[in-house]
């Protein structure tokens, strides 16, 4: 008896999850990540840094009160327990809009994602408005990169100015500007004066740091404009009485490793020898939001910040998103909560279509009140209907920052090092290293520097198509 072979059994239909890629481990791409946590989807995160930066608090690395590492915890780990989370290094390079790729660059080389649906989240770099070659000189206020070498630069001109013999080059070592007089520039000037007057007093046999100038300039007639004129007066009645020297209605319009040449109303030029000069002012929004511009037909403001739908998305691609400092859509700020509030609610809208409900649609923003710390104890807060400067306003400053902070153990340390700070009288981050001053224009310098992470860079050129968040090689070009 011959046995009938047996019937073909039908096979599995593997059914391929919904896959989102988020670009950015910044608010917008962390937060909007973290929202689809329970959702049915694979999310693949690229970015061109392994952390999460805290950038609001760039400025306590850079003046020797925090550790890089406690404002900006890896984002692997943050991560580690969201199941259906990937976590990629790499600087995207092109989006397909048509084939719905993402291609970005590390060594080995390019790696192709495919997505289904698209969060953009690459944030804002510095603009120096069409100056660009004072980069050299001026270091902006973006990265851990950025606040590092700022570190190296301002401890390293009080060194400088301790062996200077000559007065006018021990004072030009012992003036620091700082240019741009909004949240970053205020807090960096009030900060760099705590150094001078308190934490590095005693530390200098030759030079007495109290007599350090600290000069913050802006071309505007306001010091944080954005917070209203209450505020801003408020906040320059601080900085002067700390000592600070404001410059308003003063446009840079020479930087160079000697000083600062500004124009005052009149025309005049002025001069101001320096040997440390800090960026803060101007932000231009990430080149990714021109080639979407241009690819989906949306248009850019003047930073380059591009102007997407109501509901956050490309006109034309309901299922690209972009969110935070690279969006201009109802005169928005690039502030945190506007990038943390658009990637929660791109997440949300990829959430409703996928479970088949109703979709959040128009975006809307809470806005929750904004504030900057301009020295110890002192700060200006705007929320709500309160309005305040003072140490009110830098305790509610100290406890949102605390609640931002990712990590129980980060904000312990935070704390830490906030008492030591500012009820002590010393920094407990002031290592630096040639390295950190040097290394930022060695690379801008070298037109073979690799753009991202050098390794094997060249080595495998091949692009490789990556799915459902596992890469498999491929010769194929893109
Ligand atoms: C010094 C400073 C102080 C600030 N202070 C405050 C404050 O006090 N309060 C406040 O609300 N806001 C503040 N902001 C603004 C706030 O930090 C931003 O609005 C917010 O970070 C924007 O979030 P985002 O996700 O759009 O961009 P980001 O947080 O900048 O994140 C962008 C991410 O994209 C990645 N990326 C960029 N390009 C690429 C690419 N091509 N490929 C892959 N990855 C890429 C970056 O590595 C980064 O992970 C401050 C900003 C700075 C610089």
């Amino acid at each position: 008896m011959s046995t009938p072979a047996a019937a073909p059994q039908p096979r599995a239909v593997e059914r391929q999850p919904h896959r989102v890629v988020v670009i950015g481990s910044g608010f917008g791409g962390l937060f909007a990540t973290q929202a689809l946590k329970r959702a049915d989807c694979e999310v693949t995160m690229i970015s061109r840094t392994t952390m999460h930066l805290f950038q609001p608090l760039l400025y306590q690395v850079a003046t020797g009160i925090l550790s890089s590492g406690e404002i900006a915890p890896a984002t692997r780990e943050i991560l580690r327990r969201q199941r259906n989370a990937h976590v990629l290094l790499g600087e995207v390079t092109d989006i397909d809009l048509e084939a719905r790729t993402v291609t970005s660059m590390a060594a080995p080389g390019p790696l192709v994602t495919p997505y289904d649906s698209l969060i953009v989240a690459a944030g804002a770099g510095q603009s120096y408005f069409g100056n660009d070659h004072f980069a050299e000189f001026a270091p902006g206020m973006k990265t851990i990169d950025d606040a590092l070498e700022l570190r190296g630069r301002i401890f390293g001109a009080f060194e400088l100015a301790e062996r200077a013999t000559d007065p006018a080059e021990r004072q030009r070592f012992l003036t620091f500007v700082v240019i741009g007089a909004g949240p970053t520039g205020v807090e960096m000037a009030g900060q760099i004066v705590e150094l001078c007057q308190r934490a590095l007093r005693k530390d200098f046999r030759s030079i007495d740091t109290t007599q350090a100038r600290v000069v913050l300039l802006d071309a505007a007639p306001a010091v944080l404009g954005a917070f209203g004129p209450k505020l801003s007066e408020g906040a320059r009645e601080i900085l002067t009485g700390i000592g600070v020297e404001v410059l308003l209605d003063a446009k840079v319009v020479g930087l160079d490793a000697d000083g600062v040449t500004y124009q005052s109303p009149d025309g005049a030029r002025h001069v101001i020898p320096a040997a440390c000069k800090i960026w803060a002012a101007g932000v231009s929004a990430s080149p990714l939001a021109a080639m979407l511009a241009e690819k989906s037909g949306a248009g850019v403001d003047r930073v380059g910040r591009i102007q997407v739908q109501p509901d956050l998305t490309l006109p034309g691609h309901p299922e690209v998103f972009v969110v935070g400092d690279m969006i201009a859509l109802d005169d928005l700020p690039g502030v945190a909560q506007v990038a943390i509030q658009g990637g929660r609610h791109a997440a949300a809208t990829i959430k409703a279509r996928l479970a088949g409900r109703p979709q959040p649609g128009r975006f809307h923003y809470k806005d929750k009140g904004s504030m900057a710390t301009i020295t110890r104890f002192s700060a200006v807060a705007n929320v709500g209907r309160v309005q305040t400067a003072g140490f009110i306003a830098w305790m509610l400053w100290l406890a949102v920052h605390l609640v931002y902070i990712v990590g129980f153990k980060k904000r312990l340390t935070t704390l830490l090092h906030w008492a030591v700070s500012f009820v002590g009288r010393t920094r407990s981050e002031r290592t630096t290293t040639p390295q950190q001053v040097v290394a930022r224009n060695r690379l801008r310098a070298d037109p073979d520097a690799p753009p991202v992470w050098p390794g094997a860079v060249g080595e495998r050129p091949d692009v490789r198509v990556e799915d459902g968040g596992i890469e498999r090689p491929t010769s194929t070009a893109a």
